[in-house]
């Protein structure tokens, strides 16, 4: 039989970007040797570098090799460097929406689970954790961050006592055929799951909602084997902090997943062990749900296991190596219940000579994946 060999595309960004993603490549390295895999990688710029270089967050050559990949391994982007308020400045999120937006990735995957060796470095009890194993499925696309939107100036009344002043607003849209899309994805997911979906929206105030909500419901219908639960966002929130382990797949709208994912990373302890897949009918892209850190580049403390976790999505949802997924999160796992910690993991009971940097991180797996 032929070999497999996939095109990635890597995209090092910004702080310590560059720094993370060399981890994620020795580990898909040592996966292509295990596994008679290979992956040709081609880098590209992206965030603040790129536009350093060509002026513009989203160069066009980057735009074409991620399109021309089988998919996409990003690191992040940002710093101080590039931080402007002047709406005429390139900013480096524009290089990440603009991707997203160019690649059509609609859903974005986001795996929260509780590693049993961090439990204890979460912000909840260790007991209201316990089990914890959940995937949030935001819509990427739509909703509040792409509507109209706009900002008027001198409006009669619109300023302090009575006065002319300012007033902004943004809509919140959906068409019908995203709705089901993203739904879809989520019963897809949450049928190699425990086949529980809450679908997320606000049905008791904004029409939006009302559509989600019912075609969430005609979705639903070609899956007698997944559960769904409506559940009001406001209540999601507390939900999430209450007793979190009672979620298995929560799909939402744009902003609300926004929020309720960063809500729920926290349960984890560290930004540094989260990673997300972003699909869509095209391309996917994978990136840690962390950003640049600008405040750690250089150093070689950085945390890369949200970057190999999300090796690890690649793996699973672009490539269909589950199998090889599967032996990943094992190796991290076991490299974590060995008592191995970065910076950011470590506490207390961490022994100092068991406090490594990225380099050593990556070792530590790279090595658990070959025994
Ligand atoms: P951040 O996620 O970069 O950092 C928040 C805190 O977490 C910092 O103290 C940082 O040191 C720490 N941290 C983050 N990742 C870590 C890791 N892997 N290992 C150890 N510690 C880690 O968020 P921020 O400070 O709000 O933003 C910094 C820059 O990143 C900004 O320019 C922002 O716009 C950008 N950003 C980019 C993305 C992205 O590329 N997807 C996402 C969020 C923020």
């Amino acid at each position: 039989m032929a070999k497999n060999s996939y095109k990635i595309c890597l995209l090092p960004g910004d702080g310590i970007g560059p720094e993370i993603i060399v981890e994620a490549v020795k580990v898909l390295d040592t996966i292509g040797g295990l596994y008679d895999t290979d992956f040709f990688y081609t880098e590209a710029l992206l965030g603040g570098i790129a536009i350093d270089a060509t002026g513009t967050a989203l160069p066009a050559e980057t735009l074409e090799i991620a399109k021309g990949s089988d998919a996409v391994l990003l690191a992040a982007v940002g710093g101080p460097k590039w931080d402007t308020t002047d709406p005429t400045k390139p900013r480096p999120e524009q290089g990440l929406l603009g991707i997203r937006k160019e690649l059509g990735l609609y859903a974005n995957l986001r795996p929260v689970k509780i590693f049993g060796a961090l439990k204890d470095s979460s912000s909840l009890k260790s007991e209201n954790v316990e089990g914890v194993d959940m995937v949030i499925v935001r819509e990427l696309t739509g909703g509040l961050y792409f509507g109209k939107r706009d900002r008027m100036y001198d409006v009669p009344g619109a300023g302090i006592d009575g006065a002319a002043g300012m007033r902004a607003y943004d809509t919140l849209e959906y068409s019908e055929y995203e709705i089901e899309r993203i739904v879809r994805h989520a019963f897809e997911a949450a049928r190699g799951r425990r086949r529980k979906v809450h679908s997320v929206d606000k049905a008791n105030v904004l029409e939006s909602s009302r559509l989600w909500r019912e075609i969430a419901h005609r979705v639903a219908a070609d899956y007698p084997d997944v559960e769904i639960i409506d559940q009001l966002v406001d209540n999601t929130a507390m939900q999430l902090v209450r007793w979190p382990a009672q979620f298995d797949v929560i799909v939402t709208e744009n902003m609300f997943g926004d929020i309720l994912s960063d809500e729920a990373s926290m349960l984890t302890g560290s930004l540094g062990m989260l990673a997300s897949a972003s699909l869509g009918d095209g391309t996917a892209l994978y990136e840690p749900s962390h950003g640049s850190a600008p405040d750690i580049a250089s150093l070689g403390i950085a945390n890369p296991i949200a970057q190999i976790l999300s090796v690890e999505l690649m793996l699973r949802y672009s490539f269909g190596m589950d199998e090889a997924a599967d032996a990943l999160a094992k190796a991290v796992e076991d490299v974590l219940d060995e008592g191995w910690r970065t910076k950011d993991i470590a506490d207390a009971s961490t022994l100092p000579q068991k406090t490594v940097g990225t380099t050593a991180m990556g070792d530590l797996i790279v090595e658990k994946l070959k025994a």
